[in-house]
């Protein structure tokens, strides 16, 4: 094939625009700050709820322990189809748009159809210290 079509450009994924002023793609909200990737566990109208476990040292006992976060993440409109309970869903630091949101979802990385058995798969084995 000689003739090549030029089609979107590679970084721009996303083929709806929408009318939502605070929507990184299509509107003036800038991202910064961190990044996590959770499981949204609440969705509501341009809200979601996401939750991460993540490992937190305690110094005392010299060792971790898991911890579960959430984070409530502004949902745009063009994303607000695609997403469901169960996603795993990526979220990006933004500034504050209100007293529990400042973070903003900008990438869907798992469907909820998917196992989410990675937990059990993870399993560690724990020794059962010495014998003698
Ligand atoms: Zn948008």
């Amino acid at each position: 094939m000689a003739k090549k079509e030029q089609t979107e450009k590679a970084g721009e994924r996303m083929k709806d625009s929408c009318a939502d002023v605070k929507c990184p793609f299509h509107g003036k909200l800038k991202i910064r700050g961190r990044s996590f990737e959770g499981r949204v566990i609440r969705k509501f109208p341009k809200r979601i709820t996401i939750e991460l476990e993540r490992m937190i040292y305690i110094r005392k006992y010299e060792r971790y322990t898991k911890s579960r976060t959430k984070i409530h993440a502004r949902l745009p409109d063009c994303l607000e189809k695609e997403i469901n309970i169960g996603d795993l869903v990526k979220v990006q630091e933004c500034r504050p748009l209100s007293k529990i949101i400042h973070f903003v979802v900008t990438e869907k990385i798992k469907d909820t159809n998917l196992k989410q058995d990675s937990d059990i798969a993870h399993h560690r084995s724990i020794k059962q210290g010495d014998k003698k």
